[in-house]
């Protein structure tokens, strides 16, 4: 449990972040540490230099932004929670943020790690695919932005490039019914499936978490749901969403499926 050796620097803002990952051999960026250092510590990640930006306060905000509320990568699990702004305007985010892990995880742990770190069974990732969120990436080249359909493309895989940081994510406020149910095998621990869904244009956004190696949409749950289908009945008919769910040491793949379509069932629907 003790790291391999690393070098260490602090980056003083996001174009000095992007300077030194052009600049030392294998680096990484750290901002809470609460995914990389555990992994460092079991040496799954060896980087060479651990490029902290931990400290660019400017990157940890929650504001209107037009018709869009604009999140800086490095803000805290807990900041998102307690939100007023987003308990208002988006609360499946601000709810979903408060089921993350424990209090010093939701103090340490920032929304821009947890969605870079791209773990399918991360809360994070899948109520932002859920909420057609947006993903601002700086980096060599200037500034982009990426749709989350575009961004998780595999198990801890993004969109971002090696010398990219995430600075800020885009979600669209929400006006209708929402929940997201998460079954765990302990109060304070990552999803073994979880469902999050979104009231839209008389029909529903749903998605699926810890369900395939990347955050999933049910869509063919949500093409029946905007045809007039019973949610849980068009979870049954779809197997929500055909998706690809593997077994695990914690769930089999039929846990996967079936516990999905338990969370949907009428009984259980917020
Ligand atoms: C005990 C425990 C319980 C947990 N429970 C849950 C849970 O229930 N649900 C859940 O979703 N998560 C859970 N987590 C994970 C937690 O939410 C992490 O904090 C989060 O996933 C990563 O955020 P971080 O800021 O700590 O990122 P870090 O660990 O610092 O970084 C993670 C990865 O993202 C990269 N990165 C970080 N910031 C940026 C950026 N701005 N731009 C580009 N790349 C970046 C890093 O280089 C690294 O590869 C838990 C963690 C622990 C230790």
């Amino acid at each position: 449990m003790i790291p391999a050796a690393f070098d260490y620097e602090v980056a003083g803002s996001v174009e000095e972040a992007i300077e030194l990952l052009g600049s030392r051999e294998d680096p990484k960026l750290l901002a809470g540490g609460h995914s990389l250092i555990p992994a460092m510590k079991l040496r799954i990640a060896r980087p060479g230099t651990l490029v902290d930006i931990g400290r660019l306060s400017e990157l940890s905000y929650v504001r209107e932004d037009g018709d869009t509320i604009a999140i800086g990568s490095l803000t805290r699990h807990h900041d998102v929670a307690t939100s007023e702004l987003l308990a208002k305007q988006c609360p499946i985010l601000s709810s979903s943020a408060a089921e993350i892990g424990d209090p010093q995880v939701r103090h340490f742990g920032t929304i821009g790690g947890s969605v870079s770190h791209g773990d399918p069974a991360s809360d994070m990732p899948g109520v932002l695919l859920t909420l057609d969120a947006e993903f601002v990436i700086v980096g060599p080249g200037g500034e982009r932005t990426v749709p989350a359909a575009d961004f998780f493309t595999g198990v801890f895989e993004t969109a971002l490039g090696e010398q990219d940081v995430l600075k800020e994510i885009r979600v669209p406020p929400t006006s209708g019914g929402w929940a997201y149910l998460k079954f765990a095998r302990r109060k304070q621990d990552w999803a073994t499936v979880a469902v999050a869904a979104v009231a839209s244009n008389g029909g529903a956004k749903v998605g699926l978490v810890s369900m395939g190696g990347t955050p999933l949409r049910a869509k063919g749950v949500e093409e029946a749901i905007a045809g007039g289908a019973d949610p849980a009945a068009a979870a049954e008919e779809d197997r929500i969403g055909h998706c690809f769910a593997s077994s695990s040491l914690v769930a089999t793949s039929w846990c996967r499926v079936s516990e999905p379509i338990a969370i949907v069932s009428p009984s259980s629907r917020t």
